[in-house]
């Protein structure tokens, strides 16, 4: 072979390898389109409360769901952790489905947007996922747990969370959950927290739910994590779930670990603050193949097996822990939660319509309740 042919073919392979990561890359920056429900009342954007962020990749859409008459607010996050994709889809199926009459519902359903556009190195995470509907799919992003590195880089040896001063791991400086309550001037992340931070205190948010997952090796699963504020109505969550033959379980916000949203947004804004984590076996170390079917079927062999050895915090046998099982179980802890606060407060509570039934989850699927896929 000549050195003339050798060379074009080297150059057809770089273009070819250019061209396969640029349409990879491109697809990840790609914002996954939400449909607005009838009851979405106005987008607002985080940048509209610190117009600094206006243009960055943390804003975020932020949207209003405003009853006719007044009464609390309620904050919901999906998305701190992108990789945790039951309260992106609970967060999205709340802003397509639900109508409010009394109170207001905040939304942000990509809370931490660098997070959406990338996965980890030699994790073999597929990029997105499908959720089937009567016509059609709709796509979503599967992002990781930080912020992308794109965003913020280098990462310090070690990560000092302002203001505590708590030492943590270096790259948990691109944790949007160990940011809080954030600064003004911090890196990327702690902009963000900052922003979504004023956005609760200008709002004169009543009740925060961040919604997580964990893997099923993890104890903090299937459970309410609550701020000493909140303790009351997590707890009456929790029965109340328990009750309904829902799995979860309460436990207290620990008052000396810093940057998390149950912690910091109970001691720095008004807000009783409260986190809901489910079982997610497509973030485990167990795990086994690694694609869309697990992030959506939640299905997987090894898993099982970990199970009999009693290596689990919740149980797991051949039907796994299904997407639509874990949204499910999202959107009845945000009822069983609006409830609580009613219950505990004398004056008039939440009112809204809309909120998919659990078991209707369940059985017919994510798709059933997504816009473009009905
Ligand atoms: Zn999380």
């Amino acid at each position: 072979m000549t050195a003339v042919i050798r060379g074009w073919l080297i150059l057809a392979a770089a273009v070819a390898i250019v061209w396969a990561s640029g349409t990879l890359f491109h697809a990840m920056q790609e914002r996954e389109p939400i449909y607005p429900g009838a009851g979405v009342t106005r987008i607002a954007a985080l940048s509209d409360y610190v117009p600094s962020l206006r243009g960055t990749a943390a804003d975020t859409p932020v949207y209003m769901l405003e009853g006719r008459q007044p009464g609390p607010t309620l904050l919901l996050f999906g998305g701190t952790h992108p990789q945790e994709v039951s309260g992106v889809l609970a967060a999205v199926i709340v802003v397509e489905n639900v109508q409010v009459e009394r109170g207001r519902l905040i939304v942000i359903p990509h809370s931490n947007q660098s997070g959406f556009t990338y996965t980890e190195p030699l994790e073999a995470f597929p990029h997105d996922f499908e959720i089937p509907g009567a016509s059609g799919a709709r796509r979503f992003r599967l992002g990781m747990r930080l912020t992308n590195p794109l965003d913020q880089w280098p990462d310090p040896d070690i990560y000092v969370h302002y203001p505590s001063k708590e030492p943590l791991i270096g790259s948990e400086a691109r944790n949007l959950n160990r940011a809080y309550p954030g600064r003004a001037d911090g890196r990327y992340t702690e902009r963000l927290a900052h922003a979504v931070l004023t956005l609760a205190r200008q709002e004169k948010v009543n009740v925060v739910l961040d919604m997580h997952e964990a893997y099923p090796e993890y104890p903090i699963i299937n459970m309410i994590v609550a701020h000493e504020r909140a303790f009351e109505i997590g707890t009456m969550t929790a029965v109340a779930l328990q009750a309904r033959g829902i799995a979860m379980n309460i436990m207290a916000s620990p008052k000396n670990l810093h940057g998390l949203s149950h912690r910091e947004f109970g001691d720095h804004t008004q807000a009783q603050a409260l986190l809901s984590e489910t079982a997610n076996p497509g973030m485990g170390r167990f795990r086994g193949r690694t694609d869309a079917t697990l992030i959506v079927e939640g299905k997987d062999d090894n898993y099982v097996a970990a199970a009999k050895l009693k290596r689990l915090f919740v149980p797991f046998d051949a039907s796994g822990h299904p997407l639509s099982s874990r949204v499910a179980r999202q959107i009845a802890t945000i009822e069983e939660l609006l409830n609580a606060y009613n219950d505990a407060n004398a004056e008039a509570g939440f009112k809204l319509s809309g909120l998919p039934e659990y078991d209707a989850v369940r059985t017919k699927g994510l798709g059933a309740f997504l816009a473009s896929a009905r």
